[in-house]
């Protein structure tokens, strides 16, 4: 039931991570009720490649919301880790500067676990800044598999997905609406 009184606010850390497949969609789903009530959404997405077409995108653009996909994202398989690690590097740049801006309510670090479970960003050192620097009102989520122990810590609220089913372990194709 929505509350009558505006409760106060206190900010949390939400990570939602496993193996199944809703990680990003349920961020979008709370992106999609912070924005109902108007708070001030920021999506950061560190390995979605372009901004195409996909749905949320196309959405956000209408709803106003700022969003950032970095590029090509990384590939994990490349050769390249020097290229992985400068990619993570400016993506939590980036996300620091947001979480610093005064302009965001919610900020979404989408598939953010990656770069700090490949060792191209350093755990301890991230955990610690968002432990300082977060604005208390202000509320983070964090989606991606393999969450990491420090990480877990600093959360109030850890969903995991679990894989039961999937489509794509029967060799249906990717539908337009449900995953892009
Ligand atoms: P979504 O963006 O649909 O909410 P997600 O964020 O939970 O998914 P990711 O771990 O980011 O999932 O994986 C992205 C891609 O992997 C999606 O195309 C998704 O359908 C696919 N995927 C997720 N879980 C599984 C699974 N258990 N088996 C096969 N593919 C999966
Ligand atoms: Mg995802």
């Amino acid at each position: 039931m929505p509350q009558t009184e505006t409760p106060s606010r206190h900010g949390l850390v939400i990570l939602y991570t496993g193996n199944g497949k809703g990680k990003t969609t349920a961020a979008l789903g709370l992106v999609m009720r912070a924005w109902g009530h108007g708070l001030r959404c920021c999506v950061i997405q560190f390995i979605k490649s372009e901004r195409g077409r996909w749905g949320e995108t196309l959405a956000a653009e209408r709803m106003g919301i700022a969003w950032h996909a970095l590029g090509e994202g990384f590939t994990w398989q490349s050769e390249d880790l020097a290229r992985d690690r400068a990619k993570a590097e400016e993506g939590w740049a980036l996300a620091q500067a947001e979480i610093l801006s005064g302009n965001h309510d919610l900020i979404v670090l989408d598939e953010f676990t990656y770069p700090l479970r490949y060792g191209w960003l350093d755990v301890r050192t991230v955990v610690d800044w968002l432990r300082t620097h977060r604005p208390p009102e202000m509320h983070l989520l964090v989606t991606g598999r393999d969450a990491i122990d420090e990480l877990m810590e600093l959360s109030d609220l850890i969903t995991e997905m679990r894989a039961i089913k999937h489509p794509y372990d029967t060799g249906l194709a990717a539908q337009r609406g449900i995953e892009f």
